[in-house]
């Protein structure tokens, strides 16, 4: 569904990626792993041409993304993206939030708009707040439904960038939930996180990311339980010592 070959980024002289291949096929759930400032975000943000990547080809069920004929809104569609601040529309209400986009760029009348939607909020447990606006919801609530509204566009894959990292500890899981049921509807998923033990059971592939590469890809197993590489290894035992530390009964998250 996605073929990456050979993608680069520069930001003026820094190079963020720096050679990155890889395939994503349908219904395949990829969670990208790794230290911070090593290109995740970057990358993603390149699927999507949210940043035009320096060299390198990117295909979207065959259709190069990057070739001057290429119509990129279309194939943009084809794309939800998730991002850690929700990017809610303030003034519109939860309802609204997830009818703009299908009747303004799908063409979808109202009222079938407003259907979906409803079966959307349902699926994110949150029909009851489909008149709300957006800061009269929780973190969590919010992230519930800026997924709902990428699944309003019926999107062929989805790409979360670390969609819990600005949530509090105890809204976390129920964001989580919401990726897991759309993950056992089939649905294609690449995630960037944080959240190793959700990594871990949930996807079918791991890659790991360290300044600009893919370092090192396999299942969880190969990933968190025998991972090969000095860089893998060193990084995989630092989130363990961290996650010993979070559940020991003294951490204190806000002076982490
Ligand atoms: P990650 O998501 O892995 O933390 P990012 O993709 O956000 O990493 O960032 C990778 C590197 O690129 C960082 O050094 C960051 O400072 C730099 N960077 C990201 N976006 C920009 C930008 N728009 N302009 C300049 N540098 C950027
Ligand atoms: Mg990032």
């Amino acid at each position: 569904m996605i073929q990456v070959r050979h993608l680069s980024k520069y930001f003026g002289d820094l190079m963020v990626l720096k050679d990155i291949s890889v395939d994503i096929k349908k219904g395949e759930i990829v969670s990208i792993i790794g230290p911070s400032g090593t290109g995740k975000s970057t990358f993603l943000r390149c699927l999507n041409l949210l940043e035009t990547p320096t060299r390198g080809t990117i295909h979207i069920d065959g259709i190069p993304l990057l070739d001057k004929g290429t119509n990129v809104p279309k194939v943009r569609q084809k794309m939800g993206m998730v991002f850690q601040s929700f990017n809610l529309y303030a003034h519109l209400s939860v309802m609204e939030n997830l009818t703009l986009g299908p009747v303004k760029l799908l063409g979808k009348k109202r009222e079938e708009a407003g259907q979906k939607a409803i079966q959307l909020l349902k699926l994110v447990g949150l029909a009851e707040k489909a008149h709300a606006y957006p800061d009269e919801l929780s973190g969590g609530q919010k992230q519930r439904v800026a997924i709902a509204r990428c699944m309003a566009m019926a999107p062929e894959i989805l790409l979360f960038d670390e969609p819990t990292s600005a949530l509090d500890p105890t809204m976390v899981s129920e964001v989580l939930a919401v990726i897991r049921r759309l993950a056992r509807e089939g649905m294609t998923m690449l995630i960037v996180t944080h959240e190793m033990e959700f990594a871990r059971n949930l996807s079918s592939r791991v890659l790991y990311m360290d300044e600009g590469l893919i370092c090192e890809e396999g299942t969880p197993e190969q990933i968190f339980d025998r991972p090969q590489k000095e860089k893998t290894k060193a990084f995989i035992n630092r989130v363990r010592s961290l996650h010993y530390r979070i559940t020991s009964r003294d951490y204190d998250p806000v002076s982490y």
